[in-house]
């Protein structure tokens, strides 16, 4: 294994992004994005279709040049110095794009030519473990088998940065939790950073520490996933009679209901959101965890009605009330 992991400086953060916009023409695909991935972390990137992850992995990568803003990946600029940057990172695409002509064995042998840190041992293991053939075609591998020959190239050098592109995009359940329990284990040894895109929050949940949610270009919530977690929550509020217009609180993502009955959807601290439930004359009757799912929906719907559409969705029911401050 190797342990000799070069060191910007170890309270650097791997990734250091900073105000970073991207224009395509009249599209603006990132939008002052700004986030730090700190080392030892698994940072997943949420968004839906057409969010800009990709963009952003891009930038990363150092395939896309920051138009304004900055961005450092081990505190270097990965357009100026592609191969300090690269050498040190692994990388699977969404598309995986890996030589079709190739066989597994030959894959693996081009790509260590490449890495000076390879670790045949490992590879090896996770060729084993991923059950792949070594005289195998990559064109004529699964969907699964040719994210998992990807993933092997990416992990076998051990790099210190993973970065995955919507890694389990079209896999089966077993095929996803293989790659992402192979994607912990890297983190587990010893220091290593991962970063990656889904929109799968169910994956995003059971391995990140740190998760950032895009739409429309923009970071709309980041975070520590647990802390994300608890100061997220649904209260349920009963009126004494029915508000003429659903109700108005501070702190509230997402508001539905009808009558009697409301639920809300809070970001915030519970004692000011129970004291203001008091002065709009209700009581709070329910209080449930939200998932990250909710979390995600409110937000997200929030971006898109207030970036597209000055109404609000009609899937969101009721109403998005007074945007909170973002972390
Ligand atoms: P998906 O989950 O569908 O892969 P994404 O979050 O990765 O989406 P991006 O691929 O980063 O999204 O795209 C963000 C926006 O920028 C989209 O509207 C896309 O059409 C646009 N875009 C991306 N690359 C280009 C390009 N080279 N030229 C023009 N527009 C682009």
């Amino acid at each position: 294994m190797n342990m000799n992991i070069p060191a910007s400086s170890p309270n650097q953060p791997v990734i250091a992004i900073s105000d970073l916009s991207r224009r395509f023409k009249s599209k603006l695909a990132l939008d002052s994005v700004s986030l730090n991935v700190e080392r030892g972390q698994v940072f997943g990137l949420v968004g839906a279709n057409g969010a800009g992850k990709t963009t952003l992995i891009k930038h990363i990568l150092g395939l896309l040049k920051a138009e304004s803003g900055s961005l450092r990946v081990f505190d270097l600029d990965p357009v100026a110095e592609p191969v300090a940057v690269l050498s040190r990172v692994g990388f699977l695409s969404e598309d995986r794009d890996l030589p079709g002509w190739m066989r597994v064995d030959e894959l693996i042998r081009y790509t260590r030519a490449f890495h000076a840190e390879w670790d045949a041992a490992y590879a090896e293991q996770l060729r084993g473990q991923f059950q792949l053939d070594p005289a195998a075609r990559i064109k004529q591998l699964s969907r699964g088998e040719l994210a998992k020959a990807g993933l092997l190239v990416a992990l076998a050098h051990r790099p210190e940065l993973l970065v995955l592109d919507e890694p389990s995009s079209g896999l089966d359940p077993i095929v996803r939790r293989e790659m992402l329990e192979a994607i912990v284990r890297t983190v587990a040894d010893e220091g290593r950073t991962v970063f990656f895109s889904s929109h799968l929050l169910d994956e995003i949940e059971r391995v990140s520490d740190r998760l950032a949610m895009m739409a429309c270009g923009r970071v709309v919530l980041q975070g520590r996933l647990d802390e994300i977690l608890e100061s997220h929550f649904r209260l349920t509020l009963r009126f004494p009679t029915p508000p003429p217009t659903p109700p108005k609180l501070a702190g509230a993502l997402l508001v539905t209901g009808s009558g009697l009955e409301w639920t809300v959807l809070c970001n915030g601290a519970r004692a000011e959101l129970a004291a203001a439930v008091v002065r709009l004359g209700a009581r709070i009757v329910d209080e449930t965890a939200a998932s990250l799912d909710e979390i995600f929906l409110a937000r997200v719907g929030r971006e898109r009605s207030t970036t597209a559409n000055p109404q609000p969705a009609a899937w969101q029911e009721a109403t998005l009330d007074t945007p909170d401050a973002m972390k």
